[in-house]
């Protein structure tokens, strides 16, 4: 008998003996990865003579209960010292390096718009906000115009989704661009950036991020490096920006806002300027980066179903999750009620997630929630959100042969109302013969560094999970 023959008699052994556990399924366990957006923070919550933070203040019997019966741990989403993005927070959860494969923020919020974005295109996550003009020197007052709502943001942006814009090279040569502006949600947006027919300018996304996450003065975008392309196309985008303010300011909707003593929506910042380069051959993902690690080209990116070979689905509100599960190949699945906010409909996502589990090996469910109460400083909201979210996990649960991960794609503390480069509690609950389960029975920040998992970091939860259901490669014999 050789080698092989007497593994795989001894795996039918072990199939006959698996019959004893109990609960115990031969078909591989279905994974979903709960990611509550932000979670991570700092103790800002008074309690008695402690503080504590959202998370560990919350009351949440449900994610406790996975907490009692599951295995945790603590993991830095890149590395220590580096403040992640949602958008590499997230690839490096699903296993894709994110200084190498991170294409850029405009990429992927298109993609999760679902707008089509051609080769040579530049596309930039763009977001409404309120200006304040003194003469020649403009202020940002507010990042997102007072959050408007989605009707107000979508008539202000049906007066400036498509702009000719025309500007001069140094040798006064004409080059003519057309800007074209979507809304997404709220107050957030994509723009796209692409040559009038006959432009004959190589396309260039190096161009620096008007908005930088703060308020105060405003910073036209400059290029990034010494090409005259660059150069003109920055230009443009500053045209674009003085020329969508003057429609703004006047629009009957900020006009109404203003009588209400409400931020008016009068100017658009940008971010993540990125671009596909070129249609990648067949069996390729479409988009992906390797320039800086900041702003992308398009590379050749394994999808998640042949690395994993397990088929994936993901449910979110918010475009930018959506973005990276579609550049990663994943299904998307609408559900017109979850929004990118506390408001978001989260039986309708724990429903989907539910039907989603019976057709996919893989589900992604995203929370926004949480990082919006962590932007806004408020950390009695960021545990409310947990609270209720918490309220609606009981189906997930009593899940039969399921791994369920919950974690979070970085920190937004309270109290910096930012993102950090602190690392994030993780757990992993799943049948009790497939988990080795720890004592750590409530999920927090701190206990969680208690856990059996330890101190990991996002590219070692894929090959965990992989681990656990028996997917792992051997190496050896
Ligand atoms: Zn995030
Ligand atoms: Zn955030």
């Amino acid at each position: 008998m050789d080698k092989m023959e007497t593994r795989r008699k001894k795996n039918n052994e072990n199939k006959t003996n698996n019959k004893n556990i109990k609960g115990y399924k031969s078909e591989k366990p279905k994974i979903l990865l709960i990611a509550f957006d932000g979670l991570g923070d700092r103790p800002v919550i008074k309690r008695k003579n402690n503080l504590l933070t959202p998370l560990e203040a919350a009351k949440k019997p449900n994610i406790d209960k996975l907490t009692r019966e599951g295995i945790t741990g603590i993991s830095n989403p890149i590395q220590p010292g580096i403040v992640p993005g949602s958008d590499t927070g997230f690839l490096a959860l699903f296993g894709y390096d994110p200084f190498r494969f991170y294409v850029g923020r405009g990429i992927l919020e298109a993609l999760g718009a679902g707008i089509e974005i051609n080769p040579g295109e530049i596309a930039f996550r763009a977001n409404f906000c309120t200006i304040e003009k003194n003469g020649k020197e403009w202020r940002i007052i507010d990042r997102r115009a007072g959050r408007i709502t989605n009707q107000e943001a979508e008539e202000l942006a049906s007066s400036i989704s498509k702009i000719k814009i025309e500007v001069k090279g140094t040798d006064g040569e004409k080059h003519v661009f057309e800007f074209l502006f979507y809304h997404t949600k709220s107050h957030r947006g994509v723009l796209v950036i692409r040559k009038e027919k006959g432009e004959k300018i190589q396309m260039n996304p190096l161009i620096s991020d008007i908005d930088t996450h703060s308020i105060g003065e405003f910073r036209f975008a400059k290029a990034l490096d010494s090409s005259e392309n660059a150069e003109i196309i920055a230009k443009a985008l500053n045209e674009w920006i003085k020329k969508t303010n003057e429609t703004l300011e006047k629009h009957p909707v900020n006009m109404e806002r203003k009588k209400r003593n409400l931020p008016i929506a009068n100017c658009i910042l940008t971010r993540g300027a990125s671009m596909i380069e070129k249609t990648v051959k067949e069996g390729t993902v479409k988009y992906g980066a390797d320039y800086n690690g900041i702003y992308g080209w398009a590379v050749s990116i394994k999808p998640f179903s042949q690395k994993y070979k397990m088929n994936a689905a993901c449910i979110a509100g918010g475009a930018l999750y959506k973005g990276v599960a579609r550049y990663l190949g994943m299904e998307v699945i609408e559900v017109p009620t979850a929004t990118a906010g506390y408001d978001t409909d989260i039986k309708a996502k724990v429903d989907a997630v539910l039907n989603a589990l019976e057709k996919n090996d893989f589900v992604f469910l995203h929370f926004k929630g949480t990082d919006v109460a962590g932007h806004d400083g408020d950390a009695e909201m960021k545990k409310k959100f947990i609270e209720k979210a918490d309220k609606f996990l009981k189906p997930i649960t009593q899940l039969k042969n399921t791994i369920v991960i919950i974690t979070a794609d970085h920190s937004t503390p309270c109290e910096m109302k930012a993102h950090s480069a602190d690392p994030v509690p993780i757990l992993i609950w799943g049948p009790e013969y497939l988990i080795r389960r720890d004592e750590v029975k409530e999920f927090g920040e701190r206990n969680v560094t208690n856990g059996g998992l330890g101190h990991i970091k996002h590219l070692d939860v894929m090959p965990i999970i992989l681990g656990i259901v028996k997917k792992a490669e051997m190496y050896g014999t």
